[in-house]
């Protein structure tokens, strides 16, 4: 049996248990334990703090995880990075107060900066050579300048509002992250084909992530134009319709360039245009 650790709850909770569940893989909410059987799929899920996955996955105390990169890095736990999976982006930014003056690194030689990440930054100004002093602070980092506790901060940002409303303004963006699958190091071949299928799986449920299904009806005079137009995962479906002259056209579009590739259909002579959700795109 497979064992994966989740968070129990916070910013990844919701997204990986949704994730897992358009995979196919499954659990009863009614009552949640620490560690429960998937319905539907070889795999058990262990609900964890964030902090603790890396660890229990490099361990093996689970075969994989899915945790924000952010937290990978910081630990330095040896663990394999199986897959990014395209949510709880977000980047490990340095900020300063919003009065300060800023003209590069150098401006961090000397100053006190509070963060949660102490480690990612360390070997960023080693690698840099500035030589600053690092204050761990494991909540409300923002605060800390404000409060006189440090001069600048080193913190996840991904609107950038919470640092704003502290009179803070980021500087330097360090770090990328994402919610990765993680795995422990040499996992049998039995538990790695599992993996892979669940691998496989998430990769369908991502692909279908930001794109519309659309069909609609086009004269068939404006077809090869139509078709110049659609993106296409191969080339669009074309059907006949009752109607002689008319065709309905069918195709996977990404939701970026919807309304505008509608817009161009249309002035073509499109009609009877529907955008349908798309689930996934198995290849
Ligand atoms: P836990 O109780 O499990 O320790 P936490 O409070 O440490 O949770 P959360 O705030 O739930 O962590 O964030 C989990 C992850 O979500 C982060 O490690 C990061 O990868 C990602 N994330 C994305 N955007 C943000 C954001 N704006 N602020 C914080 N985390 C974010
Ligand atoms: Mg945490």
């Amino acid at each position: 049996m497979l064992r994966i650790a989740i968070q129990t709850k916070g910013r990844l909770n919701e997204q990986s248990l949704g994730l897992l569940r358009e995979a196919g893989v499954t659990i009863r909410e009614e009552k949640r334990k620490f560690l429960m059987r998937a319905a539907d799929f070889p795999v058990e899920i262990l609900f964890l703090r964030d902090d603790d996955i890396p660890q229990t996955v490099s361990m093996g105390a689970a075969d994989l995880g899915i945790v924000g990169y952010n937290e990978v890095a910081e630990r330095g736990y040896n663990v394999e990075i199986l897959q990014k999976l395209g949510f709880g982006g977000c980047r490990i930014s340095l900020a300063i107060p919003k009065t300060e003056k800023y003209e590069g690194l150098s401006y961090f030689n000397g100053k006190r900066i509070a963060t949660s990440y102490p480690n990612v930054l360390q070997r960023f100004f080693d690698e840099k050579g500035i030589n600053a002093k690092i204050h761990t602070i494991t909540g409300s980092v923002e605060i800390a300048p404000a409060a006189g506790l440090a001069d600048a901060i080193f913190d996840i940002v991904s609107s950038g509002g919470t640092l704003i409303s502290n009179g803070l303004v980021e500087v330097e963006q360090i770090l990328q992250s994402e919610a990765v699958l993680i795995g422990t190091p040499g996992l049998s071949e039995e538990k790695m084909a599992v993996a892979r299928q669940l691998m496989s799986r998430f990769e369908s449920v991502q692909k279908g992530y930001g794109k519309k299904y659309l069909l609609l009806n086009i004269p068939m005079s404006a077809l090869d134009e139509a078709v110049k137009i659609l993106p296409a995962m191969r080339s669009p479906t074309v059907i006949p319709l009752a109607q002689k002259d008319w065709c309905s056209m069918q195709t996977v579009v990404d939701e970026s360039v919807l309304w505008s590739t509608i817009e161009k259909l249309k002035a073509i002579g499109a009609e009877d245009i529907l955008v349908l959700a798309l689930e996934k795109i198995v290849l």
